[in-house]
Order: structure tokens, then C-alpha cells, then sequence
């Protein structure tokens, strides 16, 4: 397992655990000590993950067909039908949708609502604010909420409110798993 796995690893690990404690608030601090640590920044080691995946047409396709049936912007649909985007999942360096929600996996469609969890594109690897253009080689999937967060780390914007939506959005979640899909029918 090289360096970057580690630290991956690692991250992941420790951000479920700041999840459960709704401790999301860490996950920069987090990030700034295994960089701290590691002597590698997260950034670089998720664009060296995402440069190791091969492109894939065939799983590419399929991933195509859903984010068309969400209505994803049509470079989004591109890139999945060129195999750069190879499964209908969050690609942020973090991703925030609760387990009881589906997690990275979960998409909900684009509408006038603009949902949190609505496919969005995130340049990457070079980032917009860096002359990065909306291309099929630099466009990953994000869910809106997660982009919109990860461009507050970025900025040093205050992202106390959308994390204020996850843990409403995982308690909904939650509520709606107990009460299980005949509630309404035994009520
Ligand atoms: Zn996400």
C-alpha cells in the first residue's frame, strides 16, 4: 500500500467516525494533520486515484444512461459516454451524503428545486479558478452540496449551514428507515 493509500485510509476512517460524532467541523483539521504528517496534500493523492482508473466505455455507458435519466448537464453525460466517469458516484475528495441516504452512490434528479444531491461537475483535476476548462478529461461527478462545500474549504468560506442540512438530511433519512416503506399503510 503506497503513501496515498495510507493517507486515504486513513482520512476515510477517521471521517466516518467525526460523522457519527457530528463532529463534521474536523474534517479540515483532519486533512491539515495528515498532510502535516504525510508530507502529502489530499488534493494530490485523489488526482493521483483518479489518474490510476482506466477509462472504461463500457461501464461508462451504463453510468450515461442514469445521469441522462437525472438530466446531469450534457458534459457530465459526455465524459460517462467517453468512459471518463465510469460509475454514478461522488467523486469529491470528500463526500457527505449520509449512509442512510445511499451515500456517494445516492443521486437525486435535477430539478427547478436544485436538490443537494443533484449531479453537478467539479473540474478536476485542474480546478476553474485555475483556467481549468469544463472538458471531458477534467470533469467529475459531485454532488451539488459536496462541491459547494469543498469549494467553502477552499475559499475559507463558512459551511456551518450545509452541515447543518446533512445532519438533518441523515436524521430524515433515518426516520424514514425506521418507519420503512408500509408505515403508512399500518398507521
Ligand atoms: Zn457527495
Amino acid at each position: 500500500m503506497d503513501l496515498g493509500d495510507r493517507y486515504l485510509n486513513v482520512f476515510f476512517a477517521y471521517r466516518g467516525a467525526a460523522i457519527d460524532d457530528a463532529r463534521l467541523t474536523s474534517g479540515k483539521q483532519l486533512e491539515d494533520s495528515l498532510t502535516r504528517a504525510l508530507g502529502v496534500t489530499l488534493r494530490a493523492v485523489s488526482a493521483r486515484a483518479v489518474q490510476r482508473v482506466e477509462r472504461d466505455p463500457d461501464r461508462g455507458r451504463a453510468a450515461a444512461a442514469r445521469l441522462k435519466e437525472l438530466g446531469a448537464k450534457r458534459i457530465l453525460i459526455k465524459a460517462a459516454e467517453q468512459g471518463y466517469i465510469t460509475q454514478l458516484a461522488c467523486k469529491m475528495r470528500e463526500c457527505f451524503c449520509p449512509e442512510e441516504l445511499g451515500g456517494a452512490c445516492h443521486f437525486e434528479p435535477v430539478t427547478a428545486g436544485l436538490s443537494d444531491w443533484m449531479p453537478t461537475l467539479e473540474h478536476f483535476p485542474k480546478p476553474k479558478r485555475e483556467g481549468g476548462k469544463e472538458a471531458v478529461d477534467n470533469a467529475i461527478l459531485a454532488h451539488r452540496l459536496c462541491n459547494r462545500i469543498d469549494y467553502s474549504i477552499t475559499v475559507g468560506r463558512s459551511y456551518a449551514s450545509d452541515l447543518k442540512r446533512i445532519r438533518k438530511a441523515r436524521e430524515d433519512a433515518i426516520r424514514r428507515n425506521n418507519e420503512g416503506p408500509d408505515a403508512l399503510t399500518r398507521i
